[in-house]
């Protein structure tokens, strides 16, 4: 197959009529990235459509202000309605959130992928199967582990966790380190942008950004896609096969809308993450100190612990349910990082289209039980950090005191109050799960959309349940097996 070079890439500004491609991928995030990149590798003609801009990975600095305005969905947060509201982040550009994570890799735990065998029916999950998979986007996109010293915030909680003897391990990341390197930031990040979109380019596909997808129709030989281009013009293409690769909200809202609705939206799930502010008293965070890579996995699927990005912005964020305490960020940042604990639950959310509106709504109903087991991870979140040498905790709850001493760990109620904790999450999926139970699946084991000819989805959504694991690693694993099955290569 003939290579491009990059001038020849067919990247498009707003179509003036009717387009045409024998594929559609819609979102070009991992699922749509990897997708879109094997299938044109292959000889397929295909058009990637993106809502986002396509802007290098260093159009701006990572985790800034200018990321969250250039390429989050919204601008940053959008909230899951519920007694609790969980405040989710979606990436909106090109490469999806793989342009904006923390690039932490896990593949899909066997026990995880044991029950999606046993209760979705989903084949093809065995080790003799999928291992192939996670390996070939593993050296794909560089996963590898810090060649250096970890950043100190990381460290405090990985020792922190030592000393209660819970397990906490350095989780590798899609990262690209130089020969030799020493520090953890001699190297570049990876992400789709880096990887399987100029793979896709090279091989002849083209390129659709900034359109956004809107309708799907079916007539006799295949798809009319319609959306609207950034610019106002109506955008119209015919395909053969369209994939969805929306990501978990927004494929569900895509095929809700073009009125596709077996088994779509109704089984979402996330996992709600607490926060909790620390100050030390040495110095553990400076400016570009690099991303934590620690987890602490003695209680996992139910329980995991980690260190977030704790850049001055995110520390001004964190610290608004602590109104009296915001000069702790001015007077101590160096000496702060931001920790969080995460749950995986079997709590199922809903995702609905409103006429007139824009965006999805979504809901999320934690249950009393979801409050205590986010209170446990709380008070033993809280137990490591001062195991680390914290002096001061600022827990995410708006009203509650900061708890300066481990005897104050008694103001941790046992079960958070719903309408006070601030949730958030940044891993969201299984709206639309994949497997050969047709009671519980809206797509085959591989991605088919069950009650539609030629339509396929290929992200987050097909994920069946919460991993309790950063589920990027799942997502490009499927997407590949996926889009070797449609090639008949599997
Ligand atoms: C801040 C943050 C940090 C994270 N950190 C990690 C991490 O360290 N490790 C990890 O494993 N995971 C992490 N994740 C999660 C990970 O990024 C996601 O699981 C992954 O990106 C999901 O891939 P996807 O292909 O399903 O969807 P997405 O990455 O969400 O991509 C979907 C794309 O489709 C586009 N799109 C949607 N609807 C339409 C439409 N109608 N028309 C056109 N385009 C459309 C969107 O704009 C988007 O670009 C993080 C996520 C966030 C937000």
């Amino acid at each position: 197959m003939k290579k491009l070079s990059k001038k020849d890439y067919k990247v498009l500004g707003a179509p003036t009529g009717p387009l045409r491609a024998e594929v559609v991928v819609i979102g070009s995030g991992p699922g749509g990235a990897i997708t879109a990149a094997l299938l044109a590798e292959a000889g397929q003609d295909v058009l990637l459509i993106e809502e986002g801009q396509y802007l290098e990975l260093e159009s701006c600095e990572a985790f800034s202000l200018d990321e969250m305005v250039q390429k989050y969905r919204n601008g940053g947060i959008t909230p899951a309605l519920g007694p609790a509201s969980v405040a989710y982040v979606e990436g909106k550009c090109v490469g999806g959130g793989s342009e904006i994570n923390s690039g932490l890799y896990h593949r899909t735990p066997l026990k995880i992928r044991e029950r999606w065998q046993k209760e979705f029916n989903v084949e093809g999950l065995d080790d003799s199967d999928i291992n192939q998979h996670f390996e070939a986007c593993e050296k794909d996109v560089d996963v590898s582990l810090l060649p250096g010293k970890a950043p100190k915030a990381s460290l405090k909680l990985h020792n922190g966790a030592l000393k209660r003897g819970w397990k906490s391990m350095e989780v590798p990341r899609w990262y690209k380190y130089a020969k030799g390197a020493k520090l953890p930031t001699d190297g570049k990040r990876k992400s789709m942008t880096r990887t399987y979109i100029p793979r896709f380019l090279k091989s002849g596909g083209t390129m659709l950004p900034e359109t956004r997808i809107m309708r799907l129709k079916r007539h006799t030989k295949g798809w009319r896609v319609t959306g609207t281009h950034k610019n106002g013009a109506h955008v119209e293409i015919e395909a053969d096969v369209v994939f969805s690769c929306g990501g978990a909200i927004q494929t569900p809202a895509l095929l809700l809308r073009s009125g596709i609705n077996y088994n779509i939206g109704q089984s979402l799930q996330l996992h709600p993450t607490v926060k909790v502010t620390a100050r030390f008293s040495d110095v553990i965070n400076q400016p570009g100190m690099g991303v934590p890579v620690h987890q602490v996995k003695e209680f996992s699927p139910d329980l995991s612990f980690g260190c977030s990005i704790s850049s001055l912005p995110y520390l001004e964020l964190a610290m608004t349910d602590h109104p009296w305490h915001m000069r702790e960020v001015e007077e101590n940042w160096p000496r702060m990082g931001i920790y969080y604990g995460m749950i995986t639950t079997n709590t199922v959310g809903t995702i609905r289209t409103v006429p007139f509106f824009k965006d999805a709504l979504v809901r999320y109903k934690l249950n009393k039980a979801d409050m205590r087991l986010l209170s446990d991870g709380m008070r033993k979140l809280c137990e490591m950090l001062f195991e680390t040498g914290a002096q001061a905790l600022f827990p995410s709850v708006r009203g509650m005191e900061p708890i300066w001493t481990p005897e104050n760990l008694s103001r941790i109620p046992a079960m958070l109050p719903f309408g006070k904790t601030n949730l958030m999450t940044i891993h969201l999926f299984s709206s639309c799960p994949m497997g050969e139970h047709i009671g519980r699946t809206a797509t085959n084991s591989f991605g088919k959309v069950r009650t539609q000819k030629d339509l396929y989805i290929s992200d987050a959504s097909l994920i069946c349940t919460a991993p309790g694991v950063n589920p990027q690693g799942s997502v490009m694993a499927y997407a590949r097996r996926n889009a070797l099955k449609f090639l008949g290569k599997l």
